[in-house]
Formats: C-alpha cells, sequence, structure tokens
C-alpha cells in the first residue's frame, strides 16, 4: 500500500469584490473589519448576491484541468460553530461541485482531480501569545471573510511529499496564467495534505501556507506514523496542524465527517445554469498556460526545453519579464542565459521575486548591452550583476564606478597583498614554477570580485614579482 497522499488547496480568486456581496477583496493597507457589511457578517435580513466573476475563474480552472462542468449547480450552508464565520455556516458547495473528474500531469504522474467548487474565505483569526493550541487569546479580522475561493481537491493519487510539492508549483502556475489569482496579495494559496500508510487511517494537517512546509509537514508525519505502527499504534483519523517554526505537527481535533456538518440548500441563492454560449465565451478568451508558453518560448525564441521550463513555472511574471527584454533587445538566447542563471540566482539569494525587486527591464537590457558591446567583461558582468539586484541603479554607471575605484595604485595594493598571503607561491614562481602565476593571479581576481582584468592583475604582479627579485 505504501504512502497515499491526497491534497485540498485553497486559491483566493482574484475579484474585486467579495463572493455574495460588494466588499472590496483586497484589503491591502486597510484596518481590520473595514471591509465588511451585513452580509458577509450575516445580519438578519441580509441577502447574498452571487459574484459572476468567481464562477467564471472557477470555469476556467475547470477548463485548465481537463474537468467536466456541471451543468447546474447550487450553494449549500455547512453549518459549524466557530468565530471565523460569524453567520455559524460558511457558503459553499457540497453536492454538486462546480465541475469533477479533471486531471493535471506531474511529470510522469496522472494527479487525478476530484473535485473543484467555490466557497467563501472564512476570517483571518490571529492567535496571540501562542499558536492555535495554546495562545492567551485570538484576534478575528472579518475582512477575510467572504472571499471567493476555490477549493481544487485531488485524490489521494501521491507517494511521496516531493510530488505533492511539484503539484502544487504546477498548479500554481496555472493559476497565475490564468488570472485568477493575484500573487501580490497576501499568502493567498492554503493547503490540507491528507496522508496515510499501508490502508491505515488518513490524517488531515491544515492550513499550510508554502509549498516548502506542505513538504516538510508530510515528511514529518511519514515518520511520525511509521514510528507510531513500529509501537504497535493505530493511527486514528485526525485533524493536525502544522507548527513552522517547530517543524512539526500537532493534533487539533479527532477528525470530523462531512455528513456531521449537516449541509443544506441555501434558499437564499439560486441554481446557476451553465449554458453552452456561457462555456463557449469562457473557452475563447482561456488565456495561454504554461505549458503551451513554454512550447511557444522554445519554438519562437529557439530556446532549450529546461531553459524554457524554468522561465515559465519559476514565477509567471519572470516569464513576461523575459518576453519584454526579448522584444526589447533582441537575441532571445542571450536574455535566457543571463535571466536564468545568473538573475534569477542574485534573486534568490535576496529572497525576492522579480516583481518586487528593483530590477527593471530597461535597466536589465543595459545591462546586456554593456556586455555585448565589450565595455565590461561577462567575469566582470557576473559580479556587477549582484550588485545591480542589490541597488537596482544604472548597470553602466555601477561599471564605471567599478573601473574607477580599481586604479593603478588600488591594484598596486591588492598585488602586493597577495603576494604577501601567497609567498610559497611568489617563492615557485621566482623558482621557475611557471603555474604558480596563474595560482596569483585567481587569487588577486578573487580579491577584487573578479571587477579587474586578468591581464592587468597578470602584468602588475609580474612588476612586483620582477621588482623583489632584482632587490
Ligand atoms: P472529506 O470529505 O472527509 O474531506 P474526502 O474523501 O473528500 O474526505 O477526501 C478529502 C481529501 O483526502 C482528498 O484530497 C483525498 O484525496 C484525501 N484522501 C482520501 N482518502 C485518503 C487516504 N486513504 N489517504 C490519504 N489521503 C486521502
Ligand atoms: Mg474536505
Amino acid at each position: 500500500m505504501g504512502v497515499m497522499i491526497g491534497l485540498e488547496v485553497h486559491c483566493q480568486l482574484n475579484t474585486e469584490s467579495k463572493l455574495f456581496c460588494g466588499d472590496s477583496s483586497d484589503h491591502r493597507g486597510k484596518e481590520p473589519n473595514e471591509c465588511t457589511c451585513p452580509i458577509c457578517l450575516g445580519y438578519p435580513g441580509s441577502k447574498p448576491v452571487i459574484n459572476k466573476k468567481a464562477i467564471e475563474h472557477g470555469m476556467r480552472i475547470a477548463m485548465a484541468l481537463s474537468c467536466r462542468i456541471a451543468d447546474e449547480m447550487f450553494f449549500s450552508r455547512k453549518t459549524y460553530f466557530y468565530p471565523d464565520m460569524s453567520k455559524n455556516y460558511q457558503i459553499t458547495q457540497y453536492e454538486i461541485p462546480l465541475c469533477s473528474n479533471g486531471y493535471l500531469t506531474v511529470g510522469e504522474l496522472k494527479v487525478r482531480i476530484r473535485r473543484v467548487h467555490i466557497e467563501e474565505d472564512p476570517a483571518r483569526l490571529q492567535h496571540v501569545g501562542g499558536d492555535i493550541t495554546n495562545a492567551e487569546y485570538t484576534l478575528i479580522d472579518y475582512n477575510r471573510s467572504g472571499i471567493a475561493l476555490a477549493e481544487i481537491v485531488t485524490e489521494p493519487d501521491f507517494t511521496t511529499p516531493k510530488q505533492a510539492r511539484q503539484f502544487l508549483e504546477i498548479l500554481l502556475s496555472i493559476l497565475e496564467h490564468l488570472g485568477v489569482y493575484d500573487s501580490e496579495k497576501e499568502a493567498t494559496i492554503r493547503c490540507d495534505a491528507n496522508i496515510s500508510l499501508d490502508g491505515g487511517e488518513r490524517v488531515e494537517v491544515k492550513n499550510i501556507t508554502g509549498f516548502e512546509n506542505v513538504e516538510k509537514a508530510l515528511n514529518f508525519e511519514i515518520i511520525r506514523q511509521n514510528g507510531m505502527k513500529r509501537m504497535e499504534v493505530v493511527v486514528q483519523r485526525e485533524t493536525r496542524h502544522f507548527d513552522a517554526e517547530a517543524g512539526n505537527t500537532k493534533s487539533l481535533r479527532k477528525k470530523e465527517y462531512e455528513e456531521d456538518y449537516g449541509y443544506i440548500f441555501d434558499p437564499d441563492l439560486p441554481t446557476i445554469r451553465v449554458t453552452a454560449g456561457w462555456l463557449e465565451s469562457i473557452k475563447k478568451t482561456q488565456p495561454e498556460l504554461p505549458d503551451q508558453r513554454v512550447l511557444r518560448f522554445v519554438k519562437d525564441y529557439k530556446i532549450g526545453d529546461y531553459d524554457a521550463h524554468v522561465l515559465v513555472y519559476t514565477d509567471k511574471n519572470l516569464a513576461d519579464f523575459y518576453e519584454l527584454c526579448c522584444r526589447k533587445y533582441g537575441k532571445p538566447e542571450v536574455v535566457a542565459k543571463w535571466t536564468m542563471n545568473y538573475l534569477l540566482k542574485s534573486l534568490n539569494w535576496r529572497r525576492e521575486r522579480i516583481n518586487n525587486s528593483k530590477v527593471r527591464i530597461d535597466t536589465f537590457v543595459e545591462f546586456l548591452r554593456l556586455i555585448e558591446s565589450g565595455k565590461i567583461t561577462e567575469r566582470f558582468a557576473k559580479e556587477l550583476i549582484k550588485e545591480y539586484v542589490d541597488t537596482g541603479e544604472s548597470p553602466a554607471m555601477l561599471a564605471e564606478k567599478g573601473a574607477q575605484e580599481l586604479s593603478d595604485s588600488d591594484l598596486d595594493v591588492v598585488v602586493e597583498k597577495v603576494l604577501q598571503e601567497n609567498r610559497k607561491a611568489a617563492d615557485e614562481f621566482r623558482s621557475g614554477k611557471e603555474d604558480a602565476l596563474k595560482f596569483l593571479i585567481g587569487r588577486a581576481l578573487a580579491a577584487t570580485q573578479k571587477r579587474a582584468d586578468p591581464n592587468r592583475l597578470r602584468d602588475m604582479l609580474l612588476k612586483h614579482l620582477n621588482a623583489s627579485i632584482a632587490q
């Protein structure tokens, strides 16, 4: 039997207003509880109205995941008592989801998508003085309550935590390309991970943010459940919480079953009929998906399949950046080389994504032109790019500053220091070992962060070495 893993992914949909009312679904910079109204707070007499855009976003997801879209669907009330929903029920889809029976391939693995449904997001709870299991008190912010979510549920088709993570990365890229998800907003993708070992009961780890954490939480569960098995303790069905700081999971509650929620049809909302015309209009305006984009990159820009994958799947904004640079500069292979290797490395090192970095198309193209014109060596460019990503300043100015900084007397100092620190190599050279010079040049180059021209360093080193022989 082995390991079985299934995911439930919640994605906030990129709609202007919430799922059933006119409140803004973008509460960045707002006070807590500012984006609320009688509808999303569930005051008596208030009536919800369905946001058409949310349903259409759901339809786009359905098409991208090759699902069957229901002809008719409706919303139900999932009743539970917890302060993150002030109505004491969540409006969701249960009996008939927006769509079902799709799939997404991850490498060799075909992951079946059981269903995708639309529901409202609960409020954000902020646990103060501890986590959910031991906080002193909890603050509630209803700004998030009522924002449209798509819940994407897979079959338990994963056998390793790594596959689950890869699936999430591909799914995220699809959602970004569909434009149904805005990565600039809060951490809007949350995931519940279900895992069972050897046909045993499954454990659900709730509300994990970050794909790395999904993998970590699942790896932890495999170790924990295997440990239980060795001690002959039976794993029970339960809901657990992942503590990202401690890297472990803690029990929240023995899992309730779906039937326990007493779903009822929401009488305030109409049945939604999906006509052929409506489907057709969505299909016609479906954006390019990441896989199609990879193929187009390979064909139009003549770059390798691997490079195209990295550019497209790392971050949609990076792929957009790449295309705009190509348009401005030409030479797509050159742009790809510098974007996916050195630019991406510098961004990753700073834990930045292209859109919240200081990198701009104009200045990056300026950087590429400096290399092309021979004004800077590639070797120097690899150093310069770090400074450019750090500061966002004009690469031409940075390069000039760098060149100025390295006057002859600067190099004198560098070379003198290198010779002192590497006396053995210096003596070897003096006694006729030519290779020692190469070593010394390498040292001097490193000491200038590779900015200096190696030939200049060579001359300088020879000057110093000869001077010391003459003495
Ligand atoms: P519920 O309705 O109680 O939430 P579901 O059957 O809908 O349970 O499944 C929820 C999630 O649990 C799905 O992602 C599914 O893939 C996963 N799952 C179901 N059975 C198992 C299992 N035996 N091991 C691991 N995951 C499972
Ligand atoms: Mg569920």
